[in-house]
C-alpha cells in the first residue's frame, strides 16, 4: 500500500479526533463553569433560607408583626395588638389576659396609618345600653406619650371582665408609627391633634401654629384639615360610635382638662382639675366647641399611670360618673333652650 494514499486519511482521522476531544474539554466544561459562577452570585441564599415564606422573612427582618391591609386576618390583629401593647411601659397584663383582649380586636378598613399598621380598637357595651352612655376612649394619639397606652391598656383589661355601667369603646393606639419611631408626630410630621377639622382650621390652624407657636415641628398642623389617615380614622370612630363622652390620654401635665359644660367634679387626688384650653383642630374644639361632644384630656404627670394603675381605674370609674352628669347638663340645656323662643336659641 503505498504509505501516501494512507496518509491523507489518518490526518483527516486525526482531525477529527482532536476536533471531538477539545470539544468535550473546551465546550462542555466552559458551560456549566459559567453556569455555576452566575448561579454563585445570583443565589447566594442557601436552600434552607429560602424555604422560610416571604412572611416570616419580613418579620424576622424588621423584628415587628408585620401585617397585610387588605386581608388582615383576626389572628393578624391579635398578633399585631400583642407585640404593641406588650411594649408599653409598666407591668403588662399576663400573656393570657393580653391574648384575651387581643382577641376581641377590630379594625376599620379606614384605620391604618400612613405606614399602613392596623389602628386596633376595643369595645365593651354598656349592660343596660339604654342607661350607659357612650364613651370612646383614645390613647398615643401623641406617639411619645406611652404612659397614655398603659393607662387604656389596663382599663381594657378592666372592662374585659366586668359589666359596665357605660358602653365603652378604646383605641388604644391612635399614631401607631409614631409610637414605633418614639414621636409625637405621625410619620408625615403632623400633630394628630392639630389635625382635625375644626370649623375655624383654614382660617387659623397654620396662623396659630406660625405665630403662638412659632411654627414648632411637634405642633404642625398639617397642611389641611383631616389631612391625615389616622384622623380620619378617628373621624370615622366618632360618626360611627357616636360618643356622648370622649376621654383622650396624655402625658405630662399631670392634670384633668375638661371641654365641656360647666359642672361640679369629683375629687381625684392624682391629678387636679385644670382647664388648659382648647386650640384649632385640636379634638377638644372639635368634638365640644364645634359638635357639642365633651371632651376630658387626662395628662398624666410623667410615668404617674404606669406606677399607680389602681389610682387610674378609679379615675376611669370618676370619668364614668363624669360622663353621665355631663349628658344630663346637656339635655337639660337642650330642653330648655328647645322650650324657649327661637331668637334665644340662635343666642346661644
Ligand atoms: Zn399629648
Amino acid at each position: 500500500m503505498n504509505p501516501f494514499n494512507i496518509k491523507p486519511t489518518l490526518i483527516k482521522l486525526l482531525l477529527v479526533i482532536i476536533l471531538v476531544v477539545s470539544g468535550f474539554i473546551f465546550g462542555c466544561e466552559t458551560v456549566p463553569i459559567v453556569t455555576k459562577d452566575r448561579s454563585q452570585v445570583e443565589m447566594p441564599m442557601p436552600e434552607v433560607k429560602s424555604a422560610i415564606p416571604a412572611e416570616e422573612i419580613s418579620t424576622q427582618k424588621e423584628e415587628e408583626v408585620v401585617v397585610d391591609n387588605k386581608s388582615i386576618s383576626k389572628e393578624q390583629i391579635q398578633q399585631y395588638c400583642f407585640s404593641e401593647l406588650k411594649k408599653l411601659p409598666g407591668t403588662p397584663a399576663s400573656t393570657e389576659e393580653l391574648n384575651k383582649i387581643c382577641g376581641k380586636m377590630n379594625v376599620y378598613p379606614e384605620c391604618y396609618s400612613v405606614n399602613g399598621d392596623p389602628i386596633f380598637h376595643y369595645e365593651q357595651l354598656a349592660k343596660n345600653a339604654k342607661k350607659g352612655k357612650n364613651i370612646l376612649t383614645i390613647s398615643l394619639i401623641h406617639g411619645d406619650e406611652p404612659a397614655s397606652g398603659t393607662v387604656a391598656r389596663s382599663w381594657i383589661s378592666r372592662l374585659d371582665n366586668l359589666e359596665p355601667r357605660n358602653s365603652w369603646r378604646v383605641i388604644p393606639l391612635a399614631n401607631p408609627d409614631g409610637f414605633k419611631k418614639k414621636t409625637r408626630m405621625n410619620v408625615n410630621g403632623v400633630d394628630l391633634n392639630r389635625n382635625f377639622p375644626t370649623e375655624d382650621w383654614e382660617e387659623s390652624a397654620l396662623k396659630h401654629w406660625k405665630v403662638n407657636k412659632k411654627a414648632d415641628p411637634r405642633k404642625f398642623p398639617g397642611d389641611k384639615p383631616a389631612s391625615e389617615i389616622e384622623t380620619q380614622c378617628l373621624i370615622k370612630h366618632i360618626e360611627d360610635f357616636k360618643p356622648d363622652f370622649i376621654i383622650s390620654i396624655h402625658t405630662p401635665y399631670g392634670v384633668l382638662d375638661f371641654d365641656g359644660p360647666p359642672m361640679k367634679f369629683p375629687t381625684f387626688k392624682p391629678l387636679p382639675w385644670i382647664s388648659l384650653g382648647n386650640y384649632p383642630g385640636s379634638l377638644g374644639r372639635y368634638m365640644w366647641v364645634n359638635n357639642r361632644v365633651p371632651v376630658l384630656t387626662i395628662e398624666l404627670k410623667g410615668n404617674q399611670g404606669v406606677h399607680q394603675l389602681e389610682n387610674f381605674d378609679k379615675l376611669q370609674d370618676i370619668s364614668g360618673t363624669v360622663a353621665i352628669q355631663a349628658t344630663k347638663i346637656i339635655n337639660n340645656v337642650q330642653e330648655k333652650t328647645a322650650n324657649t323662643d327661637r331668637p334665644a336659641k340662635n343666642a346661644n
